[in-house]
């Protein structure tokens, strides 16, 4: 990245509201300097009771990126988000889509477990917001997919409901974002999983994927 790239780049991280600690360091704005960054958060509370920084993983080039909620407990003791339950659905939806995971890049709203999985603190999630839009800022994928409410609220700053929204494609910063059901919420609720396949379809769609 040349110095005008970069300072237009660092441009848009600020108006962002990503915290200034990022702007000391114009020559490293990469998702390894980034990672650096978070695995050494001590923001918040979350980082005394977790176990492991779960910064997200996949393709740095995506065209898509999935967003979900915050590490479970197997996330917290691998270090790898989406390795649960969960997981095993979302490998799922993105086989739907035609694709795997090495072709995505999955991260969470939260990078730190909450204890019992309780759903983020939104003073956590003031905390930590401003790592995912620096991840996104830097991957700028084609399409985002939000699972569930809190990705989606926490990209569109708002507070929607997600059966109100899901399957409608609006956009974050410029990028296509469709918000879908999280597979947590699908394993629990089977009646819904039609509907977040439809999503898949439509991101197929958008990504032009045989
Ligand atoms: N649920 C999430 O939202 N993220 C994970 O990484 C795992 C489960």
């Amino acid at each position: 990245m040349d110095a005008i790239e970069a300072r237009r780049f660092l441009q848009a991280l600020k108006g962002m509201g990503i915290d200034s600690y990022f702007f000391e360091r114009e020559d490293e704005l990469t998702l390894s300097a980034l990672q650096k960054e978070v695995k050494a958060c001590a923001r918040c509370p979350l980082a005394v009771t977790r176990k492991t920084v779960v910064f997200g993983e996949g393709n740095e080039g995506a065209d898509l990126v999935f967003v979900g909620e915050a590490p479970g407990e197997d996330e917290d003791a691998q270090g790898r988000p989406f390795v649960g339950r969960a997981g095993k659905f979302l490998d799922q939806m993105i086989q739907r889509i035609g694709l795997s995971r090495k072709d995505v890049f999955i991260c969470n709203v939260l990078k730190c477990r909450p204890p019992q999985n309780r759903d983020p603190d939104p003073a956590e999630v003031d905390m930590c917001k401003g790592y995912l839009f620096a991840q996104l800022q830097v991957i700028r994928p084609k399409v985002i997919c939000a699972l569930g409410r809190h990705a989606y609220n926490t990209l569109m700053n708002t507070d929607a409901r997600i059966t109100k929204i899901r399957g409608q494609f609006t956009e974050y910063q410029g990028i296509k974002l469709l918000p879908t059901y999280h597979p947590s919420f699908l394993l629990r609720n089977d009646e819904r999983v039609k509907e977040a396949m439809e999503d898949m379809e439509k991101l197929r769609e958008v990504l032009r994927v045989r």
